[in-house]
């Protein structure tokens, strides 16, 4: 198009052209053909601008995920910690229950073992202030009665969740 354009100005300068007609012609297709190169000038800097804006786009989201990454990265190191210390306390505290429950009496242990199964895990609870720190409850004056008559060593339960209950200085008796 820039090379019609130049044709046709040199044909002009040249003075080739002598009819009035061809002449007002040539310069309306000159004139013409300068606005459409305008117009794809224009075309052509929106496309960039537009490329532009996107690769800023492309540029900004690449660095969020990046950031995102990071944290996931972060948080999977933090969870992995945490499992590993979590594996060790277990093998801690499997190991201290199995010193323990060596020297439990076996009839005892299965009782306490029965109850746990029962009990959401808990079975054997302190009596604190005549209260039985596995259920809740307040436990009535007769049965306090009976287990402060008790032997140490006589196991005595909750009368209301039957757990195993383990006397202290705090149990109010
Ligand atoms: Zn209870």
């Amino acid at each position: 198009m820039r090379q019609r354009a130049t044709r046709d100005q040199q044909r002009l300068d040249s003075g080739a052209v002598t009819s009035p007609k061809d002449l007002e012609n040539l310069q309306k297709e000159i004139v013409s053909l300068a606005k459409r190169q305008g117009d794809l000038e224009d075309v052509v800097l929106e496309v960039m601008e537009r490329r532009e804006a996107t690769q800023e786009r492309v540029a900004e989201l690449t660095g969020r995920v990046g950031a995102v990454q990071g944290k996931i990265d972060d948080a999977t190191a933090r969870r992995d910690a945490a499992f590993e210390e979590i594996d060790g306390e277990t093998a801690t505290v499997t190991k201290e229950r199995e010193v323990v429950a060596g020297a439990v009496p076996a009839d005892l242990l299965k009782l306490y073992d029965k109850l746990r199964e029962q009990q959401g895990g808990i079975g054997a609870a302190k009596l604190y202030a005549r209260t039985c720190q596995g259920c809740r409850q307040e436990l009535a004056i007769t049965e306090l009665s009976e287990i402060r008559a008790a032997a140490p060593d006589t196991v005595v339960r909750c009368e209301n969740c039957r757990r195993i209950l383990v006397r202290t200085a705090e149990s109010g008796l």
